[in-house]
């Protein structure tokens, strides 16, 4: 109880704070609302709806009582628990929640019917997403309300975010945050800091990246600030689509007006917009689209977000040797770059067929791996060796590089040993993130109109890569 009020009146963040008394082993009501600054939830979860409680029900019963008795501003009782007659007694206190962390239940609309029909102040619906289209089964749901009902719709799990941050969207009473990571919470910090949750409206415009797996991503975090520093009421959410139907469905029912879109849907989406430009086409793939209406247009801004820190650099590209580590996704638009710029292009991959396809875009050739010292003017690596954690590795040997221009497209980590090794043999070197900043920006003037401004989305994106570092986490 001691470390339950410490925590409580630790929140700054929150307008209500729930206290689960099935999270402590001496559940103590009077101890838990004595001296509280903020208004509470009383809930007392037992194990059969995912809780901590392990006592009777009589006991739990007792407990939720005494919370009633003793002022708390809510108290939640499950739908499944029977203690519906709790609710008259108690007009405008009581919460009647049901969670169901397998998925969203069939019976959905049924059993919301019923918890409206309970008389209860607020009625919580709480269950797994799969699919980021359970999120648009939950905002269905949220129509069928009236006016003057107050209800919370959550989905849990990560593919769930959009339910907490555009809980407006919803017309939830709150949303819920927290540290409890597999349910899919985010603390309140972040929900305002990075979300701007208090600003979102009905009018706030929805962007996202659609991807999967996306949970290290720096996009958000860049944008979302870039969106605060232009003064756009906009917000970008991390969409982990399960297929790129799924993300078509969202996206209309949310009524998106644009994405970044990355591994696996560059090619899916792709072949879903009905507009694109020559780039796009040769590459065979997109990395950005803007919704406008019924239109779906595809861009991929990672040929100028490559080209930018060359250009800012003012190094000269055209009839120079390039030489493309890779022939995955990032490679087919490094060398339609460089070739755009009259750059010769030669591809080096494991796998040469690969290597073929990729030069054939640009009329390039095929060289071996690693390219000897000397046979290239600028070396882009455009493959995942010495990328975080195994930051000891290089896709080629030291032996093998030289004076010249060495670009490594891996951002985390910022230096990697490739740069490091090139730097010792005298050439100039540049880091992903000069990239991952340059096709962000480029993202964001075209769907707003407007240049973000200088340096925002950089220092957000090396924040957010030290925060991951810190944790320890792996970027993908
Ligand atoms: P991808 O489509 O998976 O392609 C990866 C390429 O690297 C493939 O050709 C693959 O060969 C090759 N490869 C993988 N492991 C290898 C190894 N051990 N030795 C030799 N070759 C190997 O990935 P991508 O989207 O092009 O991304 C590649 C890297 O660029 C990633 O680190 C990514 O984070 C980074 N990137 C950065 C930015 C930026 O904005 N800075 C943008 C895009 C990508 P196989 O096909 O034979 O497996």
């Amino acid at each position: 109880m001691a470390e339950l009020r410490r925590l409580r009146d630790r929140v700054v963040d929150a307008d209500i704070v729930e206290l689960r008394l099935d999270s402590v082993d001496d559940p103590d009501v009077g101890s838990a609302l004595a001296g509280r600054r903020q208004p509470v939830i009383v809930t007392c979860r037992p194990t059969w709806e995912g809780g901590g409680f392990q006592g009777s029900e009589q006991a739990r019963r007792r407990i939720l009582e005494q919370a009633l008795e003793l002022g708390a501003d809510y108290v939640d009782i499950e739908w499944r628990a029977g203690f519906a007659d709790l609710i008259p007694k108690h007009p405008g206190r009581i919460i009647v929640s049901t969670h169901d962390f397998d998925g969203v239940p069939d019976d959905l609309a049924d059993r919301a019917r019923e918890m409206r029909a309970s008389g209860a102040a607020v009625v919580k619906i709480a269950a797994k997403a799969r699919r980021l289209s359970d999120c648009v089964t939950l905002l269905d749901l949220s129509r069928t309300f009236g006016e003057d009902e107050r209800f919370v719709l959550i989905a849990m799990g990560e593919i769930g975010l959009p339910t907490r941050v555009l809980s407006q969207r919803f017309g939830s009473a709150w949303t819920y945050a927290g540290e409890v990571q597999d349910i899919g919470q985010v603390s309140a910090r972040k929900l305002l800091d990075q979300f701007r949750f208090r600003s979102i409206g009905p009018a706030t415009d929805v962007y996202g990246l659609v991807g999967s797996p996306i949970a290290h991503s720096l996009s958000p975090a860049m944008h979302n600030v870039a969106f605060t520093a232009a003064g756009i009421d906009a917000v970008y959410l991390p969409l982990p689509a399960a297929d790129a139907d799924d993300f078509v469905t969202f996206a209309r029912a949310f009524g998106m007006k644009g994405a970044s879109v990355t591994i696996p849907y560059k090619v899916d989406i792709f072949e879903r917009v009905q507009e694109t430009d020559a780039l796009v086409r040769t590459i065979g793939a997109l990395n950005t689209i803007k919704i406008d209406g019924d239109r779906w247009i595809g861009r991929n801004t990672d040929v100028a977000g490559f080209l930018q820190p060359l250009h800012d650099r003012g190094l000269p590209l055209s009839g120079r040797r390039a030489s493309i580590l890779g022939a995955g996704g990032s490679a087919r638009a490094v060398a339609v770059a460089l070739a755009s710029e009259g750059a010769r292009v030669t591809v080096h991959a494991r796998d040469e067929k690969k290597a073929e396809a990729v030069a054939a875009l640009v009329s390039g050739s095929v060289g071996r791996l690693p390219p000897p010292a000397g046979s290239w003017d600028l070396l882009v690596n455009c493959t995942p060796v010495g990328m975080h954690p195994r930051m000891d590795q290089s896709p080629v040997p030291s032996s093998a590089l030289a004076r010249g221009v060495v670009y490594d497209l891996i951002y985390n980590p910022a230096v990697t040993r490739m740069m490091r090794d090139a730097a010792m043999a005298g050439a100039d070197t540049i880091g992903g993130l000069d990239m991952l900043v340059g096709q962000a920006q480029e993202q964001f003037a075209w769907w707003t109109g407007v240049r973000p401004p200088a340096g925002v989305m950089r220092a957000a994106a090396i924040r957010r890569l030290s925060e991951f570092n810190a944790d320890e986490n792996h970027l993908v």
